[in-house]
């Protein structure tokens, strides 16, 4: 263990190192031949050999387009793709099965409300309330909708510490707040938003809710009727299953009262040459042919996930995440972006003034086989606010485990010898210290 970690760790909150063994593909070697240590989760997960299993089991033995089919595949297929949909539904407690929209992902869900939901109910000088820590699929889609509707955008400030600033969050919603779209949990600054809160009083003021999910169902339990939330989104490739596949989430009612955004085959009820009826939830919003196969791995991850349990999921990326937080925060020169481990999820992005996120990512990767991520991580208008370009982002999730993050800290600790090599390693403590 790093001897830079101040405080000790809870090891009962650590899940067993053996769920690794279900992973195949963290037994493979990056860089220049060293063990991979994943830490960019909260870019895309790994899947464990379950959710392989499944994908290639459809393929081997049931695949075939759905719903429509008179014959034995298309049958199975179409049951095991609508058991995925039970799945997600229970997963998020909706009301109604049909309330689970599957899309290609987070981003296509947003923009299925900002296209189908924003131009058919905002009007010039509605607002939209989002927030500056917002990735650029919660962004984008409502600059492009206000662009056709002429809708304001606003935009929720952060705290010195990186959380949203709820004062101004309430000074910011009014009569003319259409709809709050903001994200559970910052992809670049791990914070974890006060959603309940926001949406009680999104409510209060008469606005609407979206809430972008992609960081949140992965790694804690969402209940969609407890948040009494409207609109959810998430993507299947960030928590155990296959890319291509995310859900929208939405209540029925408004969901019943959207047009379609995409038109194509599945969603209709009535062709004719010159007109079309749509079809009915979720048919409605699922044209053409859906991410059948994708939908079914993501039911196997759903599985998965909740045998170990979002709770002790929960507990372990916490408790890595405290002990990242702690090492990494001893380190002279190195920034910590985003609020105290207490009130963040299992990621921690970083950055040094004379060191790009380039630098560490490929030094982590090549000489330590630690794989982070390094950029702007889609959230360019928070690094602008943050004054920075750049951060290294490492993420956690089930499988990764405290000698990963010791290797992560090592790693960091040789890139600044190597490119600041006059600098102290560790910061100076204050003589109360
Ligand atoms: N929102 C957040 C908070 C994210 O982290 C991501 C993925 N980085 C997205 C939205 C977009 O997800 P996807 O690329 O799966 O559509």
């Amino acid at each position: 263990m790093t001897d830079l970690a101040t405080r000790s760790i809870d090891r009962t909150a650590l899940l067993p190192v053996a769920l690794r063994n279900d992973f195949p593909i963290l037994s493979e070697e990056v860089g220049d031949h060293q063990p991979l240590a994943f830490l960019d989760n909260a870019a895309s997960t790994q899947r464990p050999r379950q959710v392989i299993d499944a994908l290639s089991g459809v393929y081997e033995r049931t695949y075939a387009n759905v719903h429509r089919g008179i014959h034995t595949l298309s049958e199975l297929s179409t049951e095991q793709y609508e058991t995925a949909r039970h799945r997600v539904q229970r997963l998020i407690n909706a009301r109604q099965l049909h309330e689970v929209i599957f899309t290609s992902g987070t981003t296509a869900s947003i923009n299925t409300v900002a296209r189908s939901w924003g131009d058919a109910n905002l009007r010039a000088g509605d607002e939209v309330l989002l927030s500056v820590m917002e990735h650029h699929s919660n962004l984008v889609p409502w600059q492009q909708t206000a662009e056709r509707t002429g809708a304001v955008l606003r935009h929720i400030p952060l705290t010195d510490d990186g959380r949203l600033d709820m004062e101004a969050f309430e000074r910011l919603l009014t009569d003319r707040t259409k709809l709050v779209a903001v994200t559970a949990v910052s992809n670049t600054l791990g914070t974890i938003n006060p959603v309940a809160e926001i949406i009680a009083k999104a409510h209060a003021a008469g606005a609407l809710v979206l809430i972008d999910a992609a960081q949140s169902v992965p790694h804690l339990a969402v209940d969609v009727q407890a948040l009494d939330v409207d609109f959810l989104a998430f993507s299947g490739h960030k928590m155990l299953g296959p890319s291509g596949v995310g859900v929208l989430y939405g209540k029925e009612a408004l969901l019943d009262a959207m047009p379609p955004f995409l038109g194509g085959g599945s969603m209709i009820n009535e062709v004719k040459l010159s007109s079309f009826t749509p079809a009915a939830l979720p048919a409605k919003f699922e044209a053409g042919t859906p991410p059948i196969v994708p939908a079914i791995g993501m039911s196997a991850a759903i599985d998965y996930l909740q045998s170990v349990g979002l709770d002790a999921i929960h507990r372990h990326e916490s408790e890595l995440t405290r002990y990242a937080y702690d090492a990494l925060s001893q380190i002279e020169g190195l920034r910590i972006l985003g609020p105290a481990p207490e009130h963040r999820a299992g990621l921690v992005s970083f950055a040094f003034d004379r060191i790009h996120a380039h630098e560490f990512a490929q030094v982590l990767n090549d000489q330590f086989g630690v794989a982070v991520r390094a950029g702007h991580h889609c959230t360019q208008p928070l690094h602008a606010h943050l004054g920075i370009a750049a951060s290294t982002r490492a993420s956690f999730y089930l499988y990764n485990t405290l000698e990963e993050v010791d290797r992560l800290i090592e790693g960091v600790l040789a890139v600044q010898r190597m490119f600041a090599p006059q600098g102290r390693q560790r910061k100076r403590r204050k003589p109360d210290e």
